[in-house]
């Protein structure tokens, strides 16, 4: 089932989200429905309080850049109650998009690699250091968790260049191809 995405200015973006269990209810539900929601929107990360659910739940797509990079063919993982503990390497700049933030792209700068701990669908543990594409969008998606948006990563200037399109979600006008919610 696609879900309507929850736009800036939603207060369940603002919320860090917490870890679930896993009896958590319709917990494979979730998982397919945030899959199909961020296909629908072409997306390549959903985190849950993006559809209104402050718990940590991501899920990545990575498959649809395999052009690019092909080491990402039919990469398309779950990822529960995760934390990135140490982020260290380069800071990399590049733009960055977000279905919460329709119509913004701005350049972000991250750390090229990070150490991250999480569990799969099976709540099994993983710990992993992670570098390149992926580790930007970890940081992009986990961030979600912790109730920040990649526009807190930009310069004041920038945050006023985009003012106006932020106002726009605030008052609910905003326009994209897929369903939102919007906060009015
Ligand atoms: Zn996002």
């Amino acid at each position: 089932m696609i879900l309507p995405i929850y736009v800036y200015g939603q207060p369940v973006l603002r919320q860090v989200a917490e870890d679930i269990t896993p009896d958590y209810p319709n917990l494979k539900e979730l998982i397919e429905n945030m899959f199909e929601t961020m296909d629908h929107a072409d997306g390549v990360g959903l985190a849950a309080p993006q559809i209104g659910l402050p718990v940590r739940v991501v899920v990545i797509n990575l498959d649809v850049l395999s052009e690019d990079y092909p080491e990402y063919k039919d990469f398309r993982k779950a990822y529960i109650n995760a934390h990135i503990d140490v982020v260290e390497g380069d800071e990399v700049s590049m733009e960055e998009g977000c279905l919460s933030l329709p119509g913004i792209h701005e350049s972000v700068k991250r750390g090229s690699k990070i150490h991250v701990r999480y569990m799969d669908e099976n709540f099994v543990e993983h710990n992993e250091v992670v570098e390149g594409f992926l580790a930007r969008v970890m940081q992009h998606e986990f961030d979600h968790l912790d109730g920040k948006m990649f526009i807190d990563h930009i310069s004041p200037l920038r945050k006023q260049m985009i003012k106006g399109k932020l106002n726009t979600m605030l008052k609910g006008k905003a326009r994209s191809s897929y369903k939102m919610k919007q906060v009015k």
